[in-house]
């Protein structure tokens, strides 16, 4: 007997739109198996698809090729799991097999049947056994979401100030969960794991080590491998991931957490461009799990899910233990003397902390010493050959750095152009930002009277393996009394001691073009705000401080009051007005070519040859644009956004579009993408 069944593959972007191929089997094999199957010349790792039907005198069945082997021994991945590959690639208009693939863990891809079934038998290597799990008696408010969460279904957003307890919730949530059915798995997402060692912590010694295991990026591949393997037995009862962890396959999932539902982070910026929170709230309903959206600062698409009711709003306004939130004070810098970098209001604020032995924390979002070098007698600027933009100075190692493609060289001696010796910093990041600071505050004391240890948190000081650990270890000790850095530092820890926030050059995101610019700037300045005055004991004076141009701007009234409401209130007028998301709904195409015209007039063509296609009638197709960097590492970046009331007619018509674009030719065109709900503009 012979059987025809369809297969997922991994197949180049764009081409496997049509779904599964057709391969032969001697035996049935039950939809969700892990096969290996011949593909050209290579032998590649599928997924039986659909149930098969007997190929048996099909004319094209002698042509079909045959399964190569089966990867006995591991269940087949459920139909709910198959269900939500199918969505994300339909959805974000990839292919099912490139996202199928993509779920998997890498390394399942070299395996044969035998290999695996070592490493699926293999007993996980901790025997800890299960810990007394430490439960903190909850305070009234958590008491309240808990048991929403418990009696309810659906989707819930916890909207809790920073501080106010949102991962003990998350926690307990858990627990609850097992108390109620011990077979139950949850799946809880975080934006950024590197970024909080301590929370992995916490649920390790909540669950114990043999119930949790993570999935990101970070991993090894027989790290991730061992991880997954624990998800889908349902042997790892908590799953403990960054966004990829989102199709992760877990049989018995009845709860997904998403810890700062608001961050950027959850929305993949290659390949199948998923919202990681949007996915976790299709799989809850198709798996009839609970969802919990947690923030101090939601995203307005979740607040305004709140307001119409589709998800239910968990308030927890108060910080936990008397702890109060920052008092915020704004900077005017329009009365400040010219080029002022700190007030003299906030370097006295900063003086009296480290004197009275309290931390600060000082953050800019630009890291290096200074974004450009310039001649101070011709127009020479540090661009970058390869991109339009400006190389950044580190000074550290002396070097000039394109952070969009890398590129890298040493400083030079004199300007290139004239010769000119003289060739300056213009502006400043994090480096220069620590020096400036270490100048200022030199004469300064601790309460013992030794001198202010400043020290500095980026991209660049975090490379090495672990010293993100140690540095965040040395600010928790309290070895450190001025911390300077990037946004990273801003984000979820739970810092005691620090009682000074302070955000330089924050402005620039007020009068962005991109619509989203405000909300992410309101949620930074809030989360880093959420950084001070955590303990309840040294809480009572701490304070956020920011330096602006535009005090009177509406939104630092918001953040005055920590007033994230009115906030949202006001930008979701604005945005009903004009139709934008979560109002209307978006999709961009970016094209990369040799030369921008060959990007724009790839778009412009494909936009011309979309009249007609279902849906277009209701779509509003812009014209094509380069992107805000429009060159990055010698190849020129183009867009065009699609727009449209209505969810529905938006997803038909770049159905329908999608074949167009794949069919349209134009030389220099490179690759083209689409990304649907896009984040930045
Ligand atoms: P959030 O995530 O909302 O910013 P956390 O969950 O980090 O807040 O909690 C802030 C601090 O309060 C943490 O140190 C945490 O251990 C503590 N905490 C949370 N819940 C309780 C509770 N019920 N009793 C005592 N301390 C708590
Ligand atoms: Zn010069
Ligand atoms: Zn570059």
């Amino acid at each position: 007997m012979s059987l025809s069944l369809s297969v997922v593959v991994p197949m180049p972007a764009h081409s496997s739109l049509g779904g599964p191929l057709s391969y032969r089997s001697e035996f049935p094999l039950a939809p969700g198996t892990l096969v290996r199957v011949p593909l050209g010349r290579r032998e590649v790792l599928g997924v039986v698809w659909d149930a098969q039907d007997s190929a048996a005198g099909r004319p094209e069945s002698a042509d079909l090729k045959q399964v190569a082997g089966v990867l006995t021994g591991l269940d087949p991945l459920g139909p709910r799991w198959r269900q939500l590959v199918s969505f994300t690639a339909n959805y974000y208009q990839r292919g099912l097999g490139e996202v199928a693939l993509a779920a998997l863990p890498p390394q399942l891809r070299d395996l044969n049947a035998q290999q695996l079934a070592r490493r699926v038998k293999r007993p996980a290597p901790d025997a800890q056994g299960t810990p007394p799990p430490a439960t903190q008696e909850p305070t009234p408010e958590q008491q309240q979401a808990l048991a929403a969460v418990e009696a309810g279904t659906g989707c819930f957003l916890l909207f809790g100030a920073t501080g106010s307890g949102k991962t003990e919730v998350y926690l307990q949530a858990v627990q609850r969960l097992f108390a109620a059915d011990p077979q139950a798995q949850a799946l809880v997402m975080v934006p950024e794991i590197n970024l909080t060692p301590q929370l992995e912590q916490r649920f390790v010694a909540r669950f114990g080590a043999s119930d949790v295991v993570s999935l990101h990026s970070g991993m090894t591949h027989p790290q991730r491998l061992r991880s997954w393997l624990a998800a889908h037995a349902g042997t790892a009862r908590v799953v403990l991931g960054t966004r990829m962890a989102v199709l992760a396959s877990m049989p018995r999932l009845r709860l997904i957490v998403v810890d700062e539902e608001h961050d950027p982070s959850y929305k993949q910026q290659e390949g199948a461009r998923y919202s990681a929170r949007d996915l976790a709230v299709y799989r809850g309903r198709l798996e009839g799990a609970k969802v919990l959206l947690g923030s101090a600062t939601p995203s307005l698409e979740s607040w305004h899910a709140c307001e119409r009711g589709r998800y239910r709003l968990l308030e927890m306004p108060s910080r936990v233990g008397a702890a109060q939130l920052p008092s915020v004070r704004l900077v005017d810098m329009n009365l400040q003397p010219h080029k002022t970098v700190f007030s003299p209001q906030l370097l006295a604020a900063i003086s009296a902390r480290v004197a009275r032995g309290e931390q600060s924390l000082v953050f800019l979002n630009r890291r290096g010493y200074a974004p450009v070098l310039a001649c101070t007698s011709c127009d020479w600027k540090s661009e970058c050959p390869n991109c339009s933009a400006f190389r950044v100075f580190h000074k550290i190692d002396r070097t000039l750095r394109c952070h969009h493609c890398g590129y890298t060289e040493r400083v030079p001696r004199a300007c290139p152009v004239c010769g000119n010796v003289d060739i300056a910093p213009v502006g400043r990041g994090t480096e220069r930002l620590e020096e400036n600071l270490a100048e200022l505050l030199a004469g300064e004391r601790r309460p013992g009277g030794e001198p202010v240890r400043i020290a500095r948190m980026d991209a660049d000081s975090t490379r090495l393996k672990g010293s993100l650990e140690s540095q965040l270890a040395q600010v928790h000790a309290g070895e450190v009394d001025v911390l300077v850095g990037t946004q990273m530092i801003t984000k979820g820890h739970d810092f005691r001691r620090i009682t000074l926030v302070a955000a330089l050059n924050a402005d620039s995101a007020l009068f962005s073009s991109d619509f989203r610019a405000p909300e992410r700037l309101f949620g930074l300045l809030m989360q880093a705000a959420g950084r001070a005055g955590r303990d309840g004991a040294r809480s009572g004076n701490s304070e956020m401080w920011v330096q602006t141009w535009h005090p009177r701007h509406p939104l630092f009234t918001a953040l005055r009051k920590h007033d994230y409401p009115a906030f949202a209130s006001q930008q979701l007028a604005e945005r009903e007005q004009a139709g934008m998301p979560p109002f209307g709904y978006q999709a961009l195409v970016r094209a990369d070519a040799r030369t921008q015209e060959a990007a724009q007039a790839f778009l412009a063509s494909a936009a011309a040859a979309a009249a007609g296609l279902e849906g277009a009638g209701s779509v509003t197709l812009y014209s094509a644009v380069p992107m805000t960097v429009q060159r990055v590492a010698n190849v020129e970046r183009a867009q065009i956004l699609v727009e449209s009331a209505s969810r529905g007619v938006l997803q038909r018509f770049l159905a329908a579009w999608h074949p167009v674009l794949q069919a349209t030719r134009e030389k220099g065109l490179i690759r083209w993408a689409v990304d649907v709900d896009p984040l930045a503009i």
